[in-house]
């Protein structure tokens, strides 16, 4: 099978290293529109079960990709100056998303497959002679938004504002600060993804956003008031913005988004290409694994193409529900911080770690924290709270 992979993300890199472990005598090319070693964004976290899941698909990358990783094993939860600390909520780890794709990329080389660095497709004529085009091309998908009517693309735009940022401060537990301005709370998460880096997300409600100022302040600006409201878990070190510094902050209002069907064709789309998770739950590098092993998997059971990729966007579609759910309860809870942030610390955080439930929002958060407390003691519920990722 001659396979197009555009796209040099996760998604891309992870389906033709598994499509060549499935048959070698495959043709693949993967089409990277940036040079080799430079990406967006700083770490990402990658769970205990994801980990177990890559070594049985791929035990070589998987121990990479492990051996890469920062690990952490308890969580800081700051809340204007009262902070606790709590053992006992799931292990998580860290990797660098460039170290991540500099691993992944080696290994599709070992395994035969060509990359081509520099490379941007922007549609599927310029690879007329692929069986299969893989659009791995992430959430602005140019092979998906030239055919929006046919994929019936939707994004749901998250209302609070948020940056991705890196700190060459080391968080040792997984960090959460909420500081109060006079303009509203402004929050951070950072963890960290490796010996000498953390990744810091800050996130506010565009009422704060405006008043502060963050609209129509320079990155350098943004960033050294950052620092400042940052200072306690920061230590002196400075927050890092883009790799090529812009004239704002890269503030986002993070987009949710979802298509009707995910192939047209032999045209199929995967990872942020098809969906997108609130980062809030760190969700989505899993997902494009998923959707990449899930893909592969199909299209060597002995059907039709269009069967194939029925089959994928059914089983992805339905795995991914309750993800979904999870990610969009749990930005809804960031969108509604004041309902929680002044709560005695431990019921806040209690309820930070309950965020993804579906009736959370339905009921007094008092009420649902007793509930819950009640539940576990009768031991109708697991003791550990979810965390991120
Ligand atoms: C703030 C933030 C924090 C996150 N944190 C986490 C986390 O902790 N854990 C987690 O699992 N996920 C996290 N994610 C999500 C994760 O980054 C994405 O879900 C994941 O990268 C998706 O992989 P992908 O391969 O589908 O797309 P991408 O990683 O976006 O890769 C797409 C690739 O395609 C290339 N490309 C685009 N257009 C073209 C073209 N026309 N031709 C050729 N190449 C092209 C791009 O340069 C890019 O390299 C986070 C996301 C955000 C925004």
């Amino acid at each position: 099978m001659k396979v197009a992979c555009v796209g040099g993300g996760p998604a891309g890199l992870y389906f033709s290293i598994l499509m060549k472990k499935r048959d070698p005598s495959h043709d693949i090319t993967v089409y990277e529109r940036n040079a080799a070693g430079s990406t967006y964004g700083w770490g990402v976290t990658m769970s205990k079960g994801l980990f177990k899941k890559l070594r049985r698909a791929d035990p070589e990358s998987a121990a990479s990709l492990e051996a890469s990783a920062a690990r952490w094993s308890s969580y800081s939860i700051g809340v204007r100056d009262c902070t606790t600390v709590k053992e006992g909520w799931d292990p998580g780890s860290g990797i660098g998303r460039r170290q991540l794709l500099d691993i992944l990329a080696e290994r599709a080389r070992e395994l035969g497959v060509r990359i081509e660095y520099e490379h941007e497709i922007t549609s599927e004529e310029e690879l007329a002679d692929a069986d299969l085009i893989f659009a791995g091309d992430g959430v602005n998908s140019a092979l998906r938004q030239r055919h929006a009517d046919h994929f019936g693309e939707k994004f749901a735009v998250g209302q609070n504002y948020y940056v991705w940022l890196g700190t060459s401060k080391v968080f040792e537990p997984f960090t959460y600060l909420f500081v109060e301005t006079e303009h509203g709370w402004v929050w951070a998460y950072g963890y960290k993804y490796g010996d000498d880096r953390s990744t810091c997300i800050i996130e506010c409600a565009p009422k704060t956003w405006h008043g502060l100022g963050f609209d129509r302040m320079s990155e350098t600006d943004c960033l050294r008031m950052l620092e400042k409201l940052f200072a306690s878990i920061l230590d002196g070190h400075p927050l890092m913005g883009r790799v090529t510094p812009g004239t704002t902050a890269n503030w986002l209002n993070f987009r949710t988004l979802t298509n009707r069907t995910w192939h047209r064709g032999n045209l199929v789309l995967a990872g942020d290409a098809a969906h997108t998770t609130h980062y809030s739950i760190g969700a989505g590098t899993r997902l494009a694994f998923g959707d990449a092993a899930v893909l592969a998997r199909l299209l060597h059971e002995d059907l039709p193409l269009d069967e194939a990729l029925d089959l994928y966007e059914r089983e992805r579609k339905s795995a991914l529900q309750s993800t979904g759910r999870a990610a969009y309860r749990s930005a809804r809870w960031y969108e509604h911080l004041p309902r929680y942030v002044e709560l005695p610390p431990e019921i806040m955080i209690a309820l930070l770690g309950l965020r993804r439930s579906a009736v959370l929002t339905f009921v007094p958060p008092k009420l649902y924290y007793r509930f819950d407390q009640a539940s576990r003691r009768l031991g109708l519920k697991g003791k550990k709270p979810a965390r991120r990722g």
